[in-house]
């Protein structure tokens, strides 16, 4: 087991030696996605990001209870504590249930992200699913003195928190800050300050989604499951806390605060934030009008793409990045990133084929300690990906006869390509590849046959393989060019 992890914490702002509360159990806690759209690359991040993060902690023998949650409910328009609920806004519109859309885009949303080969966290808890430990919670907060009930809602008293507490631990903001930040909100009269924010809200009649309290029907406020949810599975100090750099403020500054409040303690070690996606150089959301789903891009059918690009590229892709670095996406980096991944995978492949000798020409083992170094450098998948290159070299070259490798470091090369490249980077041979060529022949082969009943005349053939091919949903489509075919889905 290597002990020398290193990871960038956002609370100390500087690298800090990774030394788990109670090794060798870690438990870790990432912000989930909120479900009322399609699963898009901001899904993606955080989720790769993240899911590196937890396989290289399992590589190196850790015991990690990953929590990731599921965002469904409270959800309003933007950051504020006022404005529609978009889950009842999209059930509305489509005249059903909030939990059918809940339903629908969490399963969209795993679909996507088992694409992507992500790994399922060990407990996804659904914010609906903790609504009597979001009431709890914010009871001692209450009780503690650091929120205010106004109208059937409450409200967190940042102000009075600020004086035995420091308010902006995480973010470096202060309460002038705030001042300025705050944008008018309408309701803003029920609260003391405007920066304050609602751990429980007062349901208008419109809203679909809301729960019995002591302080009538309502439902929580965003922050507030997070760190209700981390504290029920994790305890009320755990070891890593993830996110998006977006969710660094308010949200988590927040969830720090209510646990502080709730707990008097700081609830996390760690805190990891992943930097944010570019496409084409500018931020990405629907009113910019360049929203690119994942489906889009497993697809290939949107205006921005030149092609599809199949999942692995895209997981690829990212993590040839490191997470605290922003990303650009365009059609020519993911090319690059293609091709890089298949040089990748093919050397694979040539590994198995190699044949040792008596000695060696390259050093297997200092490659092996640059990779782990890279790794424990706050998971530095970029620079692991140019030491995987470098072992990508030596065996084209032990494979052309200009290098040489013993049995030993032979056996120690293929474990060092197949752990970094499968178990911890999370890459993997697509299905396609490989079945698509012989499916190719194989349809080639039943096209032609077809094609010569039909010039023979002898239509039972002919049809019988229309027929057969119809019954796989398969279609035959006779162009200029010869038949085609296609899978009708
Ligand atoms: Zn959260």
């Amino acid at each position: 087991m290597e002990l020398n992890l290193y990871l960038h914490n956002t609370l100390s702002r500087k690298k800090e030696k990774f030394e788990p509360l109670n090794a060798p159990f870690v438990g870790m806690y990432v912000c989930g996605p909120t479900v009322y759209g399609d699963a898009h690359l901001g899904h993606a991040r955080p989720a790769i990001v993240f899911d590196l993060v937890f396989r290289y902690l399992n590589h190196l023998g850790y015991k990690v209870r990953y929590v990731r949650n599921i965002t469904d409910v409270g959800h309003l328009e933007g950051d504020a504590d006022e404005g529609e609920d978009k889950i009842g806004k999209k059930a509305k519109l489509d005249n059903i249930e909030p939990m059918e859309v809940v339903q629908y885009f969490t399963n969209q949303y795993h679909n996507a992200m088992d694409k992507l080969n992500v790994l399922r966290p060990s407990i996804e808890p659904h914010a609906s699913g903790h609504i009597i430990e979001q009431i709890e919670m914010t009871r001692k907060i209450l009780d503690a003195g650091f929120a205010y009930e106004k109208n059937g809602s409450v409200y967190f008293d940042i102000e009075k928190y600020n004086k035995q507490h420091k308010y902006g631990i995480l973010s470096g903001r202060n309460i002038d800050d705030l001042m300025a930040y705050t944008r008018e909100l309408d309701g803003q009269e029920e609260k003391k300050n405007s920066f304050d924010f609602a751990l429980w809200k007062k349901a208008d009649p419109e809203h679909l989604m809301h729960w019995p309290s002591p302080w009538g029907e309502g439902y929580p406020g965003w922050h507030l499951e997070c760190s209700t949810m981390g504290s029920k599975y994790l305890g009320n100090q755990f070891d890593i806390h993830g996110g998006g750099l977006d969710l660094q403020f308010p949200h988590h500054e927040c969830e720090i605060a209510q646990s502080v409040a709730a707990n008097n303690k700081t609830p996390v070690k760690y805190w990891l934030h992943n930097n944010m996606i570019t496409l084409n150089g500018q931020k990405m959301g629907k009113s910019l009008g360049n929203a690119v789903s994942l489906d889009d891009f497993f697809t290939g059918d949107h205006e921005l793409l030149e092609q599809a690009y199949s999942p692995i590229t895209i997981r690829f892709f990212m993590l040839q990045a490191h997470y605290r670095s922003p990303l650009d996406f365009s059609n020519e980096a993911l090319q690059a990133a293609e091709k890089g991944m298949k040089k990748l995978l093919s050397a694979i492949k040539t590994l198995e084929k190699l044949t040792p000798s008596e000695t060696s020409t390259s050093d297997i083992q200092g490659l092996k300690d640059q990779c782990y170094a890279a790794m424990n450098d706050d998971f530095n998948s970029p620079i692991l990906i140019s030491h995987l290159f470098e072992g990508v070299r030596i065996i084209n070259s032990v494979n052309d006869k200009k290098e040489t490798i013993t049995a030993e470091n032979l056996e120690t090369l293929k474990k060092l390509m197949n752990n970094f490249i499968f178990d911890i980077l999370g890459l993997k041979e697509e299905e396609s590849e490989g079945n698509n060529v012989l499916v190719d022949s194989l349809m080639k082969t039943i096209i032609d046959i077809r094609q010569n009943a039909r010039e023979n005349k002898d239509w039972p053939t002919s049809d019988l393989i229309r027929d057969n091919l119809a019954q796989m949903n398969i279609k035959i489509k006779d162009t200029k060019e010869g038949a085609v075919w296609s899978v009708d889905e």
